[in-house]
């Protein structure tokens, strides 16, 4: 398991500006420093994050071997955008930074017997502008848009987002919409996890200390596959207060339905008994949607003051109700 050892920071509200300045600072100003120096160094704090040991390992083999060998809390470093603010905010004081950075073999989009093979290190952009995701993962083209804006985007990974398991980021819907599996990795060997059992709760996942998420295998899409994805967000590029991604073999009638939300739980909540309201009516039919809405009370809502339980599940409704009209 990952140490929890950070809070929600799209819930401290007004700090997204500060987040942005904190980035540059380590991104320029830290990182720098510790680079000329060889990839391994000691950066003695003058400004906010505490004091680090960077490491910038130039195989996975030595990343792995690092990861195994620290005696003190060590963190992978991929594209920053949430390790870095939460650093400097110190909500995140890892003993070790073990950047990922200088990876190529985690920087790779596969396509090989009907499996799309995404490399943790691949940014939003990167997906965003691929041929092999746009026609074999169309829900990510549907949903990363939403993700972030343009300059988080050209830097958060897949296998960062993947990690940190945040309940408000659209990555952990999706992967469970899609029926991913995460390939993990580290010096004990390699094994995969399905996305349903990969994210466990608020931060929480199954990876172990010495572990990384090396890549994400999702089934190519088929021809008649349908896919949904819907969020509402208080502006554009904002964290979604609630959301849902959604893919079925067929919509008339609906088949094989995977509904997943996110915003609204301690985690991505797949939404089983909506599924089942759907299963077999075709597309359109008011009544089995509302079937599907009333099930929606059986979700686990978080409850932690931000939002009451009754709002985030007439939330769920209309992102539903409308992810499903545009399939
Ligand atoms: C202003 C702003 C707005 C944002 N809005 C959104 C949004 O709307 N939706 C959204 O989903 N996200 C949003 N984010 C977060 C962004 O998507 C991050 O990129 C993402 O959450 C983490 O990806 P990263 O590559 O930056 O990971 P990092 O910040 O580098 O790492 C995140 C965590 O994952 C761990 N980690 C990273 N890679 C690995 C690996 N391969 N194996 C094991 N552990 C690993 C790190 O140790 C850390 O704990 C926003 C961020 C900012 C700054």
């Amino acid at each position: 398991m990952l140490p929890v050892q950070f809070l929600p920071i799209q819930f401290l509200s007004g700090k997204l500006l500060m987040q942005e300045y904190l980035i540059c600072l380590v991104w320029h100003e830290i990182l720098p420093q510790a680079r000329e120096t060889g990839g391994s160094s000691h950066y003695t704090n003058t400004m906010k994050a505490s004091d680090i040991i960077y490491k910038c390992p130039q195989t996975i083999a030595e990343a792995l071997k690092l990861l195994s060998e620290v005696d003190q809390p060590c963190q992978p470093l991929a594209g920053g955008q949430s390790l870095m603010p939460m650093m400097n905010l110190r909500l995140a004081q890892p003993g070790v930074l073990l950047d990922l950075n200088r990876l190529p073999e985690l920087n790779f989009i596969d396509k090989t017997d009907g499996v799309i093979h995404i490399g943790a290190m691949v940014c939003y952009s990167a997906l965003l502008s691929s041929g092999i995701i746009r026609h074999h993962v169309p829900l990510f083209a549907l949903a990363l848009p939403h993700v972030a804006h343009k300059a988080v985007r050209n830097r958060g990974t897949i296998g960062g987002s993947t990690a940190l398991a945040d309940p408000a980021a659209e990555m952990p819907a999706l992967l469970k919409a899609l029926g991913a599996t995460i390939v993990v990795i580290s010096q004990r060997g390699t094994h995969e996890i399905a996305a349903d059992d990969f994210f466990q709760g608020i931060y929480e996942t199954a990876l172990e200390e010495d572990e990384l998420v090396h890549s994400i295998k999702i089934p190519s899409a088929t021809e008649k596959q349908r896919f949904g994805f819907y969020e509402l967000a208080r502006r554009h590029g904002d964290y979604a207060m609630a959301g849902v991604a959604i893919s079925a073999q067929s919509a008339d009638p609906w088949t094989e339905l995977r509904i997943v939300f996110f915003g609204v739980g301690d985690k991505a909540l797949r939404a089983t008994d909506a599924e089942t309201a759907l299963a077999g009516s075709v597309f359109g039919d008011k009544a089995a949607l509302t079937r599907a809405q009333n099930s929606l009370s059986s979700l686990e809502y978080a409850v932690d003051g931000s939002m009451a339980v009754e709002t985030r599940l007439q939330l769920a409704k209309v992102v539903l109700q409308r992810a499903l009209k545009a399939m």
